[in-house]
């Protein structure tokens, strides 16, 4: 099968370009307009390897899309912009990118009559959660930019199921960590300050919570997707992490080596939402586990940002 994988030079997209490298004989045109998240250095170690091509362009430009797709069976849409700090800040790109971008990519799968698209959501496109967890029936109630526009792709991608018959499913993820993220996103950050011996900013009362994947476990849910998933469908993935901000800021400062004086509070995000949680029964009825434990996750993770300064360290410079 050959792959059209968009945004795959930033962090999940470059874990599934390896992750396919790895566990599979496909081929894959990897389409990134290598936007400030966007990086080559994300896939240096399968440069050279005639399995991938990549192409730098837009989802946001049909005549470009359709040129790259043409010839690819699938499709695994990553390309967003995914950071909801920044869509505080100027949501405009979020609505185009996220909502444009899903409605191209659909389209040009749909006129070119492909296989398969998987395109790749996150539980935050429900809101928050004080109790229990969602599935995939309940209500959607994004409270930032960024989650609105990701609610926006995910009902664009499943009107072109129910309008053009597009064999199209979405996962919904939780939050990733592991190698290759952006050092603006928690986990590298904090990572990363506590390696040079900085402070942490902690949002509020540091009581929010997030469940953690390991980008790994969330990769090799949407191959499964891909390959066994039913067009028309959701599927929510999730590591069953819970953990209070707080206390991961804590596990970083000692992976790290360092004292929880370095935890700084300081102002709450706008329209912070309290807890995320969502049930993955559905995608374990497919035969999908996540199989990293989070201690053991968490101090790889360390490892690798520890041992990967060449990677991040330009990334950290360039930060505004
Ligand atoms: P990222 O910001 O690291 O990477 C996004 C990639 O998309 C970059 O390579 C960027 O250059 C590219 N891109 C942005 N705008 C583009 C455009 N107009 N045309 C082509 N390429 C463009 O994001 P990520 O963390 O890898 O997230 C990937 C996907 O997974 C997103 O759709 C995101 O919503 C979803 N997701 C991420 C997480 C997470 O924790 N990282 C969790 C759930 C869902």
């Amino acid at each position: 099968m050959r792959l059209f994988i968009t945004g795959g030079a930033g962090f999940v997209g470059a874990n599934y370009a390896r992750w396919v490298m790895s566990h599979s004989d496909d081929d894959m045109v990897v389409y990134d307009a290598l936007t400030y998240a966007g990086n080559r250095d994300n896939l240096r170690d399968l440069e050279g390897d005639r399995r991938l091509v990549f192409v730098k362009g837009d989802v946001c430009d049909r005549e470009g899309v359709a040129e790259a797709m043409a010839g690819c069976d699938a499709v695994v849409h990553f390309a967003a912009e995914s950071h909801v700090d920044r869509s505080i800040v100027s949501p405009d790109a979020f609505v185009r990118t996220n909502c444009g971008g899903v409605n191209v990519v659909c389209d040009t799968a749909r006129r070119l009559e492909l296989e398969k698209v998987v395109c790749v959501s996150t539980d935050e496109v429900y809101g928050s959660i004080e109790a229990g967890s969602f599935t995939e029936a309940d209500r959607l109630a994004p409270s930032s930019p960024y989650s609105a526009s990701k609610a926006g792709a995910d009902l664009i991608a499943l009107a072109y199921r129910k309008t053009f018959g597009l064999p199209v499913a979405v996962t919904r993820s939780s939050n990733n960590f592991g190698p290759y993220q952006h050092p603006e996103k928690v986990i590298p950050l904090f990572t990363t300050n506590l390696l040079d011996g900085l402070a942490v900013p902690l949002y509020g009362d540091g009581q929010n919570v997030r469940d953690w994947c390991h980008v790994e476990d969330n990769c090799a849910a949407i191959d499964m997707v891909l390959r066994q998933g039913l067009p028309g469908e959701v599927y929510n993935i999730g590591g069953g992490n819970e953990l209070a901000n707080r206390d991961l800021a804590a596990r970083l400062v000692e992976l790290c080596g360092q004292d929880e004086s370095l935890i700084r509070p300081v102002a709450d995000r706008l329209g912070h939402d309290r807890r995320y949680s969502v049930d993955t029964a559905k995608i374990q009825r497919l035969g999908w586990r996540p199989v990293w434990e989070l201690d053991e996750a968490l101090a790889a993770t360390v490892s690798w940002y520890r041992d990967n300064r060449w990677w991040w360290e330009p990334l950290k410079k360039a930060l505004p």
